[in-house]
């Protein structure tokens, strides 16, 4: 869905003991309208293939089978009271389907009672049970990215507590509360989509009443508003009756469409001229980044928040060409990422804008000291730079990390290292992916980089086996960066202009030519296409089938074809899910 849309689905309206209530029989609680059935309060969120979800609580279980939730980009919790915490180990299956863990992100108090609450999923003690895999991050004040959607923290009075609610472009969720101080007030004009608690009609000294949200809705002048958290006092019909007509009761399984959510902007320079002159302050992380990993990534999450924070930029600097290519051609890869993709990918951490400095002969003579008085602190307004360990920079890679802390003292930024990362026993970089996909280890390198190595290109006419089956066949075009060791690999197919996506086994091979020996890349769908055939395609490369092979005659071929895609198509069965 690129489309701009995002939509909000009611996963519970309920309060703390839900409704039907045990033990009671009042005439809601034996309602026989649905809309009086009411699970612990939730949201799920999604736009743009993204989805978040707000709160787990002990219905979380339920609730997931009822929306169909196979994956989740991140849980937001509001805070810890049983009611929106109790079903987090309910995420487990999730894990299955994904391939690193949930993130999951709270308030400082809120993630130290998760932590205490759930001490088996964080200490380290071997297990032999199965345990959720879930990254907890704190949030402050700043917003928090997902995706290209930002979900700003609001400060909410729970009684004597302190809570959060959300928003996210034009809509915003407030549920448990019973006041809302004036500075967060502020944040909340201008919505479509306002979510408020409303426990009932009876004063109560931790929420919100029907009374107390109108005057909300009042203040603030959503264009429509849905009550939520409701107890076993109000009847669905009769308490919406009541209402002004943009004020609706939130009830289970109700989805509600916002427009147009303003989405976060990303901005690529490709030189020091095209960096505007006000431009910074900023967070600044500074590497070539190929593949942009699984450890890259965390450090440019942190980057984000940490600029989100302070209120200054996200940014980063990279180079391009990759500076092997001009100190020592001879000894420089073939990359995992042109320098497109890798833009796509810091676009998708959070990050706001990328400097790609073309690599000179003069850059590469700057020493440690100028390159970051002149670029970083006086051209880009770095306030923090946060780099990996083994970070270097300036001529002939003079520069460390102690020599950047040095810098940072002297032109007044901080400094932030981060250690390497482990995969399974082994260091994420981005040398080790290339060896993985050059010894075509796909799957291990899918792990490292929490994405599938891809291939992308237009589709040309082919010249090999699969042109003379009845398969449909997508030849890529001439390859430049690193390509997997010849074979025949399981793979994902998308058309790149209109994400169309196929199952597809391809065979990565050389065929003789005038010249010599010729890389060819041909990808078997293993379903026809709807419509026209591609242009341009994205391979991704998930499970090496088998080495590549010379066969007898036709049928000892296609008998072969056969076994491949029936293993593909078994290998898709286990992991389609994983995907995006
Ligand atoms: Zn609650
Ligand atoms: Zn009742
Ligand atoms: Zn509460």
């Amino acid at each position: 869905m690129a489309d701009g849309r995002l939509t909000i689905t009611v996963l519970g309206s309920g309060t703390s003991v839900g409704v039907p209530t045990i033990g009671c029989h009042c005439a809601v609680c034996t309602s026989i309208d649905p809309r009086d059935k009411r699970l612990r309060p939730s949201i799920l969120i999604c736009w743009d293939g993204h989805s978040v979800l707000i709160d787990t609580g002990p219905d979380f279980r339920q609730q997931a089978l009822a929306a169909g939730i196979e994956r989740l980009d991140a849980v937001l919790l509001t805070h810890a009271h049983a009611d929106h915490i109790m079903g987090l180990d309910d995420v487990r299956p999730l894990n299955f389907h994904m391939s690193g863990p949930i993130r999951v992100y709270g308030s400082a108090d809120t993630i130290d009672i998760i932590r205490r609450t759930f001490h088996y999923i964080f200490d380290t003690r071997p297990t032999e049970s199965s345990i959720p895999k879930i990254e907890t991050c704190v949030f402050g004040g700043a917003p928090i990215r997902i995706g290209n959607l930002d979900f700003e923290p609001i400060r909410l009075a729970h009684g004597h507590g302190m809570v959060h609610g959300f928003r996210f472009g034009s809509a915003a969720y407030l549920t448990d509360h019973s006041g809302i101080p004036p500075e967060s007030m502020e944040k909340l004009r201008d919505l479509d989509v306002l979510f408020l608690d409303a426990l009932r009609h009876r004063p109560h000294p931790t929420h919100s009443t029907i009374e107390d949200s109108l005057v909300t809705v009042t203040a603030l002048k959503p264009r429509r508003a849905f009550f939520t958290h409701i107890c076993h006092d109000l009847a669905h019909e009769a308490t919406e009756a009541a209402l002004p007509a943009n004020v609706r009761l939130a009830y289970d399984g109700l989805v509600i469409e916002v427009d147009n959510p303003p989405l976060h902007k990303f901005r690529v320079f490709r030189s020091l001229q095209e960096v505007p002159a006000d431009f910074g302050p900023c967070a600044l992380t500074i590497g070539n980044f190929d593949g942009v990993h699984a450890a890259h990534r965390s450090i440019m999450r942190r980057v984000a928040s940490v600029a989100h924070e302070h209120g200054w930029q996200a940014a980063v600097l990279t180079f391009d060409p990759h500076p092997a290519m001009v100190v020592a051609q001879e000894k420089a890869p073939p990359l995992l990422t042109s320098i497109e993709q890798r833009c796509e990918l810091m676009r998708e951490t959070g990050l706001d804008e990328v400097l790609v400095l073309p690599f000179t002969k003069e850059l590469a003579a700057l020493s440690p000291e100028q390159f970051i008085r002149d670029i970083a602190v006086e051209r880009l307004g770095a306030r923090a730079v946060l780099v990996g360990h083994n970070f270097r920079f300036g001529r002939g890679a003079a520069g460390d990390t102690a020599m950047l802390q040095e810098l940072g003292q002297r032109y007044g930024f901080e400094v932030e290292t981060y250690p390497a990362v482990d995969c399974r026993g082994t260091l994420i970089s981005s040398t080790q992916i290339r060896r993985l996909i050059s010894a075509g280890e796909v799957t291990d390198a899918w792990r490292m980089l929490q994405r599938p190595f891809a291939l992308e290109g237009e589709v040309v006419p082919g010249e090999g086996i699969g042109s003379r089956q009845t398969v449909p066949t997508l030849n890529l075009s001439e390859q430049t960066g690193l390509v997997p060791l010849a074979g025949v690999y399981v793979t994902r197919t998308v058309d790149l202009d209109d994400g169309r996506k196929w199952r597809s086994v391809t065979n990565v091979g050389f065929r003789p030519t005038f010249e010599g020996q010729h890389l060819t890349v041909e990808t078997f769908l293993l379903s026809t296409f709807d419509g026209r055939a591609p242009a341009r395609i994205r391979v991704e490369f998930l499970y090496r089938l088998r080495d590549e092979r010379h066969f007898e005659n036709a049928a000892a071929l296609k008998s072969q074809i056969l076994r491949d895609v029936g293993r593909a198509q078994q290998f898709h069965r286990r992991t389609t899910k994983m995907l995006r």
